[in-house]
């Protein structure tokens, strides 16, 4: 069975057309400027294709779909004869609220639900229906499509975790709550984490955290999330590439009185100039983080230092939410490639008696052991793969 993989922005479009028989990826490619006017990177990843990289008009994300389908099937840069051999869709959405716990077919009552999600989430979810609908005008109704949530891997946190401490009714009436994202490659990468370590009980306790542009840490117990750092929106927990993390409303009220700053203004500070890149003021990269200091750049240091604390002191809190831990896995672009992030976080973790074994963890790029063998705390590293685990559910849900 042939599955494409549907991330829908409000202006771009990523996919992945997965062949689910054998679980691999037949082309995959990036639709860019839709509504303005479109340009689409489309990589075969079969022998004997081409790369396409052109700009193709693009009014709508129907155009992008259309546009996408034609490469798809095209001679010269196609994978597969025609559109019919592509048996479902997948669309990651980014919120479904306390909705939707696990993945489902798209209805039209779940389109109802995921567009009563739109306001926690103005950015992504209206984005993800224009995408649905397109599939849905493009491939016809008779293609089934599937829902996989960032939120739903979470629904599984007790109230103490998810609720804010602020009147109640602002939960019951407005369901403002701590969501959690990230949800698909912590599941991801948590089950990879229990077949590593031959463990499926209930008790198995562990600490994921995918560190990439946006950061979280996750704490799953038995294979269930019971907490994670990020909250109502993606913009809370660690400090991250451009977002704040953790912050004090009262140093916001503050900051916006005197520089006569709105609501919004403030937002856009906290989202996309702040984190590692607002402390350095050199980068949101770690690589160029990392290189800056290697340059003596004081700034860039202070930067990942912080960061480095904030992924020691919430894997920390974990720890004492479960009552132990026996494995922490690493993960996303910072967790996957920096040695040296890891090795700075796992030198805070001692008192759990964790182990780095350096070698293990200056390899790259593979699924792996980083710790000691006498490490109390197992030590991984596991590359994450989101839009696996949209394909395999679609499959599940469809097949
Ligand atoms: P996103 O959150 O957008 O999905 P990724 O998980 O792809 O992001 O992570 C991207 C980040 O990974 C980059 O901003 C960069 O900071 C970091 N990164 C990638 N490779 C390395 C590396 N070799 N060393 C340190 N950081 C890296």
């Amino acid at each position: 069975m042939k599955i494409l993989v549907i991330n829908a922005g409000s202006s771009s479009l990523k996919y992945q057309l997965f062949d689910m028989d054998n679980e691999t990826v037949l082309a995959k490619g990036l639709c860019e400027r839709i509504g303005i006017d479109g340009h689409l990177k489309h990589t075969p990843l079969v022998e004997g294709k081409s790369v396409f990289n052109e700009e193709i008009p693009m009014p709508t994300h129907a155009e992008a779909i259309a546009a996408v389908m034609d490469k798809l099937t095209s001679s010269e840069y196609g994978v597969v004869s025609s559109m019919h051999e592509i048996g479902a869709v997948g669309h990651r959405i980014v919120h479904g609220g306390e909705y939707f716990s696990s993945s489902v077919v798209i209805t039209d009552e779940v389109l109802k639900l995921i567009e009563a999600c739109s306001p926690f989430a103005p950015l992504h979810n209206p984005a993800h229906i224009t995408g649905i609908k397109a599939c849905m005008e493009v491939l016809g109704k008779d293609v089934p499509e599937v829902a996989v949530f960032d939120t739903s891997f979470h629904q599984t946190m007790p109230p103490k975790a998810f609720i804010y401490a602020i009147p109640y009714e602002y939960y019951t009436e407005d369901k403002v709550r701590r969501y959690g994202f990230h949800g698909t490659s912590h599941r991801y990468v948590s089950a990879r984490a229990m077949d590593m370590m031959g463990r499926h009980d209930d008790d198995l306790k562990l600490i994921t955290c995918h560190m990439g542009n946006g950061s979280s840490i996750c704490a799953v117990k038995g294979g269930k999330s019971i907490d994670t750092s990020m909250g109502f929106t993606p913009l809370v927990g660690l400090p991250m590439g451009t977002r704040c993390g953790q912050m004090d409303m009262g140093a916001v009220q503050y900051i916006m009185h005197k520089h006569n700053l709105n609501i919004d203004e403030m937002l856009e500070i906290l989202n996309k100039k702040s984190g590692v890149l607002g402390v350095s003021g050199v980068s949101s990269d770690f690589r160029d983080l990392e290189a800056a200091m290697a340059e003596g750049n004081k700034r860039a240091e202070l930067a990942l230092d912080l960061f480095h604390y904030w992924v020691a002191k919430t894997i920390g809190g974990y720890v004492a939410a479960m009552n132990g831990v026996d494995g922490i896995v690493f993960t996303a672009g910072v967790g996957e490639n920096s040695a040296e992030t890891r090795k700075a976080v796992c030198e805070y973790l001692g008192y759990l008696g964790c182990a780095i074994d350096d070698e293990a963890n200056s390899l790259h790029g593979t699924e792996r052991f980083i710790s000691t063998p006498d490490s109390r705390v197992k030590l991984m590293v596991v590359p994450t793969n989101e839009e696996l685990v949209i394909a395999r559910d679609t499959k599940a849900l469809v097949g």
